[in-house]
């Protein structure tokens, strides 16, 4: 390792000439005139190739390396800037470097002094302060100075004079640091129960704080000892980067040729039907407005500003609603949990304690629903009221918090699809009865989901032989070989046929996640218009009409359209009118009247 506390002064010698040219040259033409406190990204790569391979090992070699080039590189550039008449400050960046390294947090142990680069969960986050980061020392004996960065987090051993070896004392804070503390979680893991050590810190120095969410992390894996005394070294991340996620970066990649084929697929006008039977088969729910409606809570599980859309599935013991949900849960993003048999701990809670670097306690939390990004499916939904009840804050908001010993607060960004039996005698619904009724689940939860569909087991001459005939063809084709027009299906478009199955679902949903169509007034005029219709007859509420946008939304989201426009508004109207006449119809009154969400109690 190059010892850099010894030899710098020698190497701004040698370079400092070089990486003036530098700065005048290709660095301060591109920076924008006016902006101060810029952040100003200096490319590793570049400064390899231009002979800087020294400093940019050096930036690798330790955290105070690391620092010290940067330091230097700012001073040059202030320098610079100074003599070309600006006075501004400049926040430098030392990224993109020769060597970057696209990991899962597993890996970090073997990848200590270089780039790595991974994307998971913030779980746990210190409030930003401010780090004392450069610290000038003096030799008592020859009065000789010397910085030193970081000499206290870092556990440095004692400062020594390089002249005459004598003990150096401490004099003055020298500069300063914004610094921050984060706790990142695996989201592509998939045991179910997490332990801490699998947790990786992150040091960021960045002006920017960030508290919770997904985030793609590039830093440095540093060793850093546990205490002055310890041979114990713990693993951090010193990020250079943090970027936070949205659930359409996170995961899947998707080539060239993938997009070219989803927007031909696209054109097609009934690609969310097609979509939606590969993502649900017909011979598992034969109800294709249902269908739909979970294809299209895919695509919009989390819409910024609108919020999100959670549905309700009441299914007959005929159905196989776990078989849905955790073929749902494949998504990118999302998971699959049965909450009947479910501790708390797993679903969303503080696991420890611990404290940062800089010596205060804080929460550390995990589970389920900090990790889904997309749909938390969740079976056997009214099995589990205690678990259930504290989910329903989430239903709304993207936390979730709770007073277990003391407040804490957890990232709840995924929306939910929640599938139950009807708490009746033999698990079928009594028609004479209401069937908010036999849900079995409290007026306080069932008004948080957007849409509560029942779904019955009719026996179908046709459709029982259909079930049949797939398992029998599954039966024979012993190494699960796919099947045309179960597993997939082929689609034609201008001529070309397209093949259509669960993997290119993934990657439509992925895709059609990036995608914001604009509403128009004309648009909301049209949806305050069916609501403003509905109040006339029937009893409805605003939750009902914010449904209705987001639905629509959705709908030209899953199109891929610049704009929602009249059509979608339609679609999302037929589904939101699916649920109400089958689960809030009063037929005393022969209207749709959602008090009867309200009246609810189990
Ligand atoms: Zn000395």
């Amino acid at each position: 390792m190059i010892n850099m506390c010894y030899n710098f002064e020698n190497v701004k010698k040698a370079y400092e000439d070089q990486l003036k040219n530098y700065i005048k040259n290709s660095l301060i033409p591109n920076l924008s005139s006016h902006a101060n406190n810029e952040v100003v990204k200096i490319s590793m790569k570049k400064l390899a190739n231009l002979g800087f391979g020294y400093l940019v090992d050096s930036t690798l070699s330790s955290i105070t390396g690391y620092y010290k080039v940067r330091d230097w590189i700012e001073e040059l550039l202030k320098e610079e800037l100074q003599k070309s008449g600006e006075n501004k400050c400049c926040n430098i960046v030392l990224c993109d470097y020769p060597e970057e390294f696209e990991i899962s947090m597993r890996e970090i142990p073997y990848y200590v002094n270089k780039v790595v680069k991974f994307n998971g969960v913030i779980i746990s986050a210190s409030y930003p302060c401010v780090l004392s980061k450069k610290h000038l020392y003096i030799c008592p004996k020859c009065g000789r100075i010397k910085e030193v960065y970081f000499s206290e987090l870092f556990w440095d051993d004692k400062v020594f004079c390089e002249f005459c070896g004598g003990k150096m004392e401490f004099a003055n804070v020298m500069d300063y640091e914004n610094f921050q503390e984060l706790v990142v979680q695996d989201l592509s893991d998939e045991s179910e129960y997490y332990g801490i050590e699998k947790n990786p810190i992150v040091w960021y120095c960045g002006a920017k704080p960030y508290y919770f969410g997904h985030v793609k992390i590039t830093g440095i894996v540093r060793e850093v000892p546990r205490s002055s005394k310890s041979r114990i070294y713990e693993l951090i991340v010193q990020a250079i980067n943090v970027e936070k996620l949205g659930v359409e970066k996170s995961l899947i990649n998707l080539t060239e040729e993938d997009v070219k084929n989803i927007k031909k697929v696209a054109k097609r006008g009934d690609i969310i039907d097609i979509l939606a039977d590969i993502l649900i088969p017909p011979l598992l729910c034969d109800d294709a407005i249902v269908r739909k409606a979970i294809l299209i809570q895919q695509i919009a599980p989390y819409l910024e500003d609108i919020g999100k859309i959670n549905i309700l599935l009441v299914t007959e013991v005929g159905i196989d609603k776990t078989a849905i949900l955790k073929r749902i849960g494949n998504i990118p993003g999302n998971n699959f949990i049965n909450i009947a048999a479910l501790k708390e701990e797993e679903l969303a809670t503080p696991y420890d304690k611990r404290s940062n670097i800089l010596g205060k306690f804080y929460t550390v939390c995990g589970g389920v629903i900090p990790r889904t990004l997309g749909v938390l499916c969740i079976d056997d939904f009214n099995e589990n009221n205690k678990l259930s009840t504290k989910l329903s804050e989430a239903f709304e908001r993207n936390v979730l918090t709770t007073n277990k010993g003391s407040f804490y607060c957890v990232p709840a960004e995924c929306s939910f699809l929640c599938a139950c039996y009807p708490k009746t005698k033999f698990r079928k619904f009594d028609q004479k009865k209401s069937i908010i009724k036999q849900i079995g689940i409290s007026s306080i939860l069932l008004k948080n989901f957007d849409l509560i569909f029942p779904i019955r087991d009719i026996p179908d001459k046709d459709r029982d032989e259909e079930v049949a005939k797939y398992i029998f063809l599954k039966y024979i084709n012993s190494d699960n070989e796919e099947i045309e027009g179960y597993d997939y299906v082929f689609v034609d478009v201008g001529g070309e046929k397209i093949k259509i199955d669960f993997e290119f679902l993934k990657k439509y949903v992925v895709y059609s996640r990036q995608i914001t169509p604009k509403i128009t007034d004309e648009v909301i005029e049209k949806i305050s218009n069916w609501y403003d219709e509905m109040r006339k007859n029937h009893y409805i509420t605003a939750k009902q009409l914010n449904t209705v946008i987001k639905l629509s939304i959705a709908v030209a989201r899953a199109k891929l359209k610049e704009c929602v426009d009249e059509d979608d508004v339609k679609e999302a109207i037929d589904i939101i009118m699916h649920y109400l006449k089958q689960v809030v119809y009063n037929p005393k009154k022969g209207i749709i009247d959602v008090i009867l969400l309200y009246k609810n109690k189990t």
